[in-house]
């Protein structure tokens, strides 16, 4: 049983492999939240010997579950009211990715026109492959 603490309203994203949860920190942009996020390093988990936590005081409109999913789709985030676990949600590929990643082909049109999004569309979703919307450049994870 997850231990959530002093969170009483929030969530928690929970079986990040060891190691990940600053460079999803990073990703999510939660260094711009101004509600208390809390990392934990290294618990211990039965599923994966060892696994980063991330708990997050407030909303779960404050991160974008897409890029979540695409960084990692087995964290799974549960979502706390009133001091319980209230709702498990499993993340999944998302099928496009909009300005996470950027298109690596010197002659895209994304790498030339500046102003144009960065769409990546999953293409193969068992080999997790994400082609570039413009020049099908392959991005592998
Ligand atoms: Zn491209």
């Amino acid at each position: 049983m997850l231990n959530v603490g002093s969170l009483n309203n929030g969530f928690v994203l929970d079986h990040i492999e060891a190691g990940k949860a600053m460079e999803i920190y990073h990703y999510l942009g939660l260094d711009k939240l101004d509600c208390c996020v809390a990392i934990i390093k290294n618990a211990k988990s039965n599923k994966m010997g060892k696994k980063d936590i991330i708990k997050i005081d407030g909303g779960l409109d404050v991160v974008d579950l897409d890029i979540l999913g695409f960084i990692d789709h087995n964290i799974t985030v549960n979502i706390i009211k009133d001091g319980v676990i209230a709702e498990k949600k499993s993340l999944s590929l998302p099928k496009t990715i909009t300005n996470v990643i950027k298109c690596k082909n010197p002659r895209c049109i994304s790498s030339i026109e500046q102003e144009l999004k960065q769409i990546f569309v999953l293409t193969d979703e068992e080999k997790q492959v994400y082609r570039c919307k413009y020049c099908e450049e392959k991005y592998s994870l």
